[in-house]
């Protein structure tokens, strides 16, 4: 290595983060959940469909055309399990919100903070449209005031 070393930049290149592992990790997790909860199987066990998939994404999630500074499979804008098996997957992926909260409890709390927030917004409107209803049923009343 050493007699390498002078014909290499000095400057150490940036280091860019391998995410693949961890999303791997949670996206088993997820299968894990989702399968227990839905397929009846407990422990590192799951149905042989829900393993198939899983084999499916882990596979081509290293042979993920981004490397490894892809997106998240479940962001992704052209995932590569094909459209049923993508559907799939997005499903297991995203059902089971408590559980979630146990596992990544700062992305439910931002996911249950922009529910809110759509929430909020559609009660305004909601409230906004009711009141101007009442507000022109009452309308004579408030001239009369
Ligand atoms: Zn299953």
């Amino acid at each position: 290595m050493r007699i390498f070393s002078r014909f290499l930049p000095k400057k150490k290149p940036v280091e860019i983060k391998n995410n693949i592992p961890k999303e791997k990790a949670i996206i088993k997790k997820r299968f894990a959940i989702y399968c227990h909860k839905h397929h009846g199987t407990g422990g590192d066990k799951l149905c042989p469909k829900c393993q198939g998939l899983l084999m499916t994404v882990l596979t081509k999630i290293s042979r993920c055309p981004y490397g490894i500074t892809k997106p998240t499979c479940d962001r992704c804008e052209r995932p590569c399990f094909g459209e049923a098996k993508t559907k799939e997957f997005l499903t297991i992926m995203h059902t089971g919100g408590t559980r979630m909260l146990f596992t990544h409890p700062i992305m439910t709390v931002r996911q249950k903070l922009m529910d809110m927030g759509y929430d909020y917004a559609k009660y305004q409107q909601e409230k906004k449209a009711s009141d101007k209803a009442k507000a022109k049923e009452k309308g004579k009343d408030k001239e009369k005031k």
